[in-house]
């Protein structure tokens, strides 16, 4: 069976849930192959193993040196080297890179914000705030494919996650921008966005910058705070907040939205949550429509009283 690459998203060899996603998406094209690179790979090679992994590929610690492209140079030479059947990355900003460099160099073609991967190569996207769903395939070389994260479910399969190192040479080319200092972004007590088990989103309703009465509730529940784009646009809440088709997508067990409408923009970025629970005091707001459960009333009222009822228990 031919070789998927995953190319590994982890934090200091703390693997990222999207990675799980890429190896469960990989499993049904090829045999799955993790790419690692920077350090930590033997601490995170036990959760690769965990959704099937088969090897690890462990790039030499320079790579971690430099920008983006020498992971193009190592997932190029490595898809030649092993006759890789597709290339997976993460549709970070940073993997459509990679996944567009690394497709130029293979000659190849590329597909970015993929949601979904059949075991034929053809990928699907979310159009038209996810209205429509289009289906595309790499008709030429190795399909490199950026998947958003979120959009695969991960499904957990046994792998061997053999440690393999690779010899592949950084070219000059390739060593043109190099890191010079990494600044860890200040890292509260909540869980990150893309990954949390809970998001607590607020929207315009709110009504100010106060977005306590979000937190709170979101604090009660060890849930991830988000917000929809009138929010942000608002300044109420930052940016890399924003749920969305032009933010993060999330797909939790438990999404709770204050105050949001429910446009089409926001439900691509949450629609897929496994249980979406809406306060609003509009019983005719879209949300609802595919909420699970629907509160009609002030989420000043509302929101507060939930948070006591969660911190009594
Ligand atoms: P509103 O639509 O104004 O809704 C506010 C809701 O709060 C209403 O339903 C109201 O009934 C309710 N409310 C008010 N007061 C209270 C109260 N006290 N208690 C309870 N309920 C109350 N939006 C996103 O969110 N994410 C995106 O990524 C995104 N991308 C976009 C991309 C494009 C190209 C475009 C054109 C738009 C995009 N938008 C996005 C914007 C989107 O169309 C909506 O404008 C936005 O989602 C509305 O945010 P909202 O629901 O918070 O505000």
């Amino acid at each position: 069976m031919a070789e998927v690459l995953v190319l590994v998203d982890h934090v200091d060899g703390d693997v990222k849930k999207v990675t799980a996603e890429l190896l469960t998406a990989a499993r049904r094209i090829g045999e799955p192959a993790a790419v690692w690179v920077g350090d930590g790979a033997a601490a995170g090679k036990e959760r690769l193993a965990e959704y099937g992994a088969a090897k690890v590929y462990v790039a030499p610690a320079e790579f971690d040196d430099y920008v983006v492209a020498p992971k193009a140079e190592l997932l190029a030479s490595l898809a030649q080297e092993k006759g890789a059947a597709a290339i997976l990355v993460s549709a970070s900003t940073e993997g459509k890179e990679i996944a567009g460099r690394t497709a130029v160099k293979l000659g190849s073609g590329v597909l970015t914000d993929v949601v979904g991967i059949d075991g034929e190569l053809v990928a699907e996207h979310s159009v038209f705030g996810g209205s429509t769903l289009t289906h595309a395939k790499v008709a030429a070389g190795v399909p490199v494919i950026a998947v958003r994260p979120n959009s695969v479910s991960a499904e957990p399969a046994e792998g061997a996650a053999a440690e393999e190192a690779v010899s592949v040479q950084i070219s000059d080319d390739a060593k043109a921008a190099k890191v010079v200092e990494r600044v860890a972004q200040a890292k509260g007590d909540r869980p990150e966005l893309a990954e949390a088990a809970i998001v607590v989103s607020g929207g315009r309703g709110v009504g100010s910058e106060d977005f306590s009465v979000v937190e709170a509730l979101a604090d009660s529940l060890g849930a991830a705070v988000g917000a929809s784009r009138a929010a942000v646009d608002s300044g109420w809440y930052p940016n890399q907040f924003q749920v969305g088709q032009t933010g993060k997508t999330v797909s939790p067990n438990l999404y709770i939205a204050l105050g949001i409408s429910g446009a089409i923009q926001h439900r691509a970025g949450m629609q897929t949550s496994k249980t979406i629970v809406a306060v609003n005091k509009d019983p005719e707001a879209p949300l609802l429509e595919i909420s699970d459960f629907a509160v009609v009333g002030d989420l000043h009222k509302v929101a507060p009283q939930l948070t006591e009822e969660i911190a009594k228990r």
